[in-house]
């Protein structure tokens, strides 16, 4: 999953990168409003933090430009303490979630992975799909009742599959949704990550469908 960190105040940024890339994030960040309006247009982020006090551009605005040209990634904007008509104005303007600053990261962290959940119709933290279970709360999975020990880069494809089930999804989707825009991305090193994983998981957890791409299907098959 990649999200879009929106925050002018340096060491604050620094500690939402920090946090949310230990929790599996791949992270771009902007510093201003301009800048965030034209990575929230061009890249497929699959959740954004907010601030509304930013240069160039205010966040609401940039949320309102978002929302008006279609973009619909889930959305938490950071308020200022105690300012509820930040917060209505920011719902209204087509914020999903909200926190005041300042906020626990395992409270911004939590409330991201429910809002990217809820944006996939996925109600429970825990994603089952046969004998595979997936705890993205924990980041940790099981197939078959036994834990299966993952890279931060396998088990990030593995969410994104299981957030999309019954899909394909095509190698270039995967590489936009698990890397930063800093990577140095290779679609090669995906096929390798598939390949760890169905050694991982058995066979038959991860389709190759030709020309489509992979998809994660229900039960592993024999
Ligand atoms: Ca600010």
């Amino acid at each position: 999953m990649r999200v879009l960190v929106v925050e002018d105040t340096a060491a604050l940024a620094a500690q939402l990168r920090e946090a949310l890339a230990e929790a599996g994030f791949a992270v771009d960040h902007a510093a201003d409003g301009e800048e965030a309006q034209f990575l929230g247009e061009t890249e497929p982020y699959d959740a954004v933090v907010l601030d509304l006090g930013l240069p160039k551009l205010d966040g609401l605005s940039v949320l309102r430009r978002w929302r008006a040209g279609g973009q619909r990634m889930p959305v938490l904007i950071l308020t200022a303490r105690d300012s509820w008509s930040e917060k209505v104005a920011g719902l209204d303007a087509g914020a999903d979630d909200y926190l005041a600053k300042p906020f626990a990261m395992a409270e911004l962290v939590a409330r991201l992975r429910a809002l990217i959940r809820r944006a996939h119709g996925i109600a429970s933290a825990e994603i089952v799909l046969g004998t595979l279970r997936i705890d993205t709360a924990s980041q940790s999975v099981t197939q078959a009742g036994a834990p299966v020990k993952l890279t931060a880069l396998e088990y990030g494809l593995l969410a994104y599959l299981a957030h999309h089930p019954g899909r394909p999804i095509s190698k270039s989707e995967l590489t936009e949704h698990l890397y930063a825009q800093d990577f140095d991305r290779d679609s090669n090193t995906l096929e390798v990550i598939v390949g760890r994983l169905r050694r991982k998981l058995g066979d038959g957890v991860i389709e190759t469908l030709r020309g489509q791409g992979y998809r994660l299907v229900a039960s592993p098959a024999g």
